[in-house]
């Protein structure tokens, strides 16, 4: 990893080397929530609001500089996905400029998937209507549970009555693309009510739904009172036990477990993350946000003001590292192995040579022996069981720089 480095100009930006004419994905990071979750440690703040329109500009010059300079033959651009933070707290004169800088500097694809992040308490109709006028066709919703007592232990911001309003305004809107969040382990949840939780959004035929492990990040609102002994720590059995039934619940109402933590109706599939996922490349704007051309991975700085003041003065903040052949290798057997696609031996031959694959497969055998691996055609996919070991399984089939 490098020290961070402050580009002068525009000219001098390095942009990272994104130069196949494969697709590209951008994200956009809205960094700005109504309150901070208990749960959350990602890069966001509450109570900043009056910094919105000078990030409004911010990142619409960034998405400028940044497009200006992108390699000949870059993209097309065929996702695009605003994350946060909330970015429906954002108001629509944000999105008008950030839209402009976006199609004057990038090609997009004519069925580009365009993703925005929202939380059940900002969705109106008003709002509805100009998202989709201004181009979003694909919307992720915040609800992570219908139990009240729950989402006031997790500090959200939105009720369980808000939730089923706004997935009511948003059918009613003719969003047919879009996805809730679930989380499960919580020590508030019950199996009964996380099986009132699922059938919720099986009901309703949610096209898409992901749903993660409650974990207790450092320093959070919860691993703090979970030191002071104020709340329950998260009961990993349970949680292994609420995992399971859903992927079983989630089969029986015919989903595609397509990757860990997510589930689509046929055809449905996010192709946003699908893209991460598959190794494409990928522009992040904003701080915090990563850019990677399957080499290069380069991540603005995690701080708004200094973003902000720094594009001010035509530069971005950024640090980056090269990926060696093994961290390379490694990316791929953690991403790859999360998929129902499994992780492609042919393509570990292809790419890195066949002594890694000749090690892969002896060091996974013992995986396939317990169940927890299987093996289809070329590739080596997470069981049942094995889904529950997920990232000890991946950190397991690591390589060192020194391994071969
Ligand atoms: S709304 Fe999302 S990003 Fe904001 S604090 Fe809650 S979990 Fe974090």
């Amino acid at each position: 990893m490098t020290q961070p480095q402050f580009a002068a100009d525009a000219q001098a930006l390095d942009v990272p080397p994104v130069s196949s004419p494969d697709p590209l994905s951008l994200y956009l990071h809205i960094p700005f929530c109504r309150f901070r979750c208990a749960y959350c440690d990602f890069n966001t703040y509450a109570g900043l609001d009056d910094l919105i329109p000078a990030y409004g500009q911010a990142l619409a010059r960034e998405i400028r500089q940044v497009g200006a300079l992108a390699p000949n033959g870059s993209g097309p651009v065929h996702t695009i996905f605003f994350g946060g933070g909330t970015p429906s707290l954002m108001p629509l004169a944000q999105y008008t400029e950030i839209f402009r800088a976006l199609r004057g500097s990038f090609e997009l694809t004519s069925d580009c998937e365009i993703t925005l992040e929202a939380n059940p308490d900002d969705i109106t109709a008003k709002k509805l209507t100009e998202w989709r006028r201004i181009g979003i066709n694909r919307l992720s919703i915040g609800i992570q549970s219908f139990n009240e007592e729950e989402l006031q232990w997790m500090n959200r911001a939105h009720t369980a009555a808000d939730s089923i309003k706004c997935i009511e305004e948003i059918l009613s809107h003719g969003f047919s693309n879009f996805s809730v969040d679930l989380i499960y382990g919580s020590p508030l949840l019950s199996n009964d009510s996380w099986k009132r939780n699922v059938e919720m959004v099986i009901e309703k035929k949610i096209p898409h739904i992901s749903c993660y492990a409650l974990t207790i990040e450092p320093k959070t609102p919860l691993d703090k009172m979970i030191k002071l002994h104020k709340t329950l720590p998260v009961d990993h059995e349970r949680q292994a036990d609420q995992f399971l039934l859903l992927m079983n619940w989630m089969k029986q109402a015919g989903y595609e477990h397509y990757e860990i933590s997510n589930y689509a109706l046929p055809g449905m599939r996010s192709k946003h993350n699908s893209s991460y996922w598959s190794g494409e490349n990928y522009y992040g704007f904003g701080p915090s946000a990563h850019s990677f051309d399957g080499k290069n991975r380069r991540w603005n700085i995690a701080n708004n003001s200094i973003y902000i003041k720094s594009l001010q003065n035509n530069s971005i903040p950024f640090e980056e590292e090269t990926l060696t052949m093994v961290q390379q290798l490694n990316e791929y057997i953690m991403t790859s192995l999360r998929t129902t696609e499994g992780l492609n031996l042919d393509k570990v031959n292809d790419k890195f040579g066949k002594s890694y694959q000749d090690e892969l497969l002896a060091k996974s055998n013992k995986y396939v022996i317990a169940n927890k691996l299987s093996t289809r055609y070329s590739s080596l996919i997470l069981t049942t069981e094995g889904k529950l070991f997920a990232d000890g399984i991946a950190a397991d089939l690591f390589f060192d720089e020194t391994n071969i």
